[in-house]
């Protein structure tokens, strides 16, 4: 499916690597403008040297007060991708508060912060905006040693419907992509154990993981008027592994 995001901006977050960095790179051979949010800034050096006129913001999502001064003054976005989140990994018995915060602070808080900031100018403008937050298959389903990405991915899937309630009226959608795993260097990260990791693709319907691609597509769906009456909901990306 060919898409036009010519004259439009978007914010994509967690733009360095993975499938935040392929979808910012969609987005521009997509004809959108395209502003890059990401922490560390050699991904954003060589993001925007592979797609010139990206405008890279370097900034650590989970401070609050850094992330209102980066993006305060971002400027006009039509379309907003909710992606950069953290999957730290502790057994239940162990999580720690730190971890729990950070994952809380990076993967869901950080998500309304930038909504807000993102809607507000929406609003003012008086114009369309599309919001696609990149949730997982897990916000559904447990996993082993994700009791904290677990939890910020099952209150994404409320904080989306209670965005989707009160920005619908502005003609702002909100929606999610739930990805099974996929292997980026987060996905190389969920297990240590390989045969766990083999057992995990045997369960899934279509014998597979997710590739970025497949993640990409659907959230350039979202973003699209493609799915102009879409909103509230979410697309599972996840080989049919919730089937079972
Ligand atoms: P990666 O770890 O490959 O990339 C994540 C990106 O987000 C990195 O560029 C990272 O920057 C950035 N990021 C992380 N924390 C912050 C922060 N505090 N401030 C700014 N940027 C930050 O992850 P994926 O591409 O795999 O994941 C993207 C999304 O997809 C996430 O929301 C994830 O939960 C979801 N997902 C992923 C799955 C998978 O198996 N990979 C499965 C289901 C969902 P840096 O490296 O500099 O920290």
């Amino acid at each position: 499916m060919q898409f036009n995001f010519s004259g439009l901006r978007a914010l994509v977050t967690g733009a360095g690597k993975g499938i935040g960095r392929d979808t910012v790179k969609a987005l521009h051979a997509s004809g959108a403008r395209v502003v890059a949010v990401s922490r560390t800034h050699a991904d954003l050096v060589s993001l925007s040297g592979e797609c010139p006129g990206v405008e890279p913001v370097c900034v650590d999502l989970g401070d609050w007060e850094a992330t209102g001064q980066a993006l305060g003054s971002v400027g006009p976005v039509d379309l907003l991708v909710n992606n950069a989140a953290v999957a730290l990994r502790q057994p239940f018995l162990e999580v720690t508060k730190d971890f729990f915060d950070r994952s809380i602070n990076v993967n869901l808080r950080s998500v309304m912060q930038v909504s807000q900031i993102v809607a507000r100018g929406m609003i003012d403008r008086g114009v369309p905006g599309s919001i696609v937050n990149i949730s997982s298959m897990l916000a559904l389903i447990p996993f082993p040693n994700l009791t904290s990405y677990c939890c910020s991915k099952g209150a994404m899937t409320m904080l989306t419907k209670a965005m989707a309630l009160e920005l619908g009226p502005h003609k702002i959608r909100v929606n999610t992509v739930n990805p099974t795993l996929v292997m980026t260097d987060m996905g190389k990260g969920v297990s240590a154990d390989p045969e766990f990791v083999r057992k995990l693709k045997e369960r899934h319907p279509l014998r597979k993981f997710a590739e970025v691609e497949d993640v990409v597509n659907s959230i350039l769906f979202l973003l699209s008027d493609r799915s102009a009456s879409t909103s509230g909901s979410g697309i599972f990306v996840d080989a049919g592994y919730l089937v079972t």
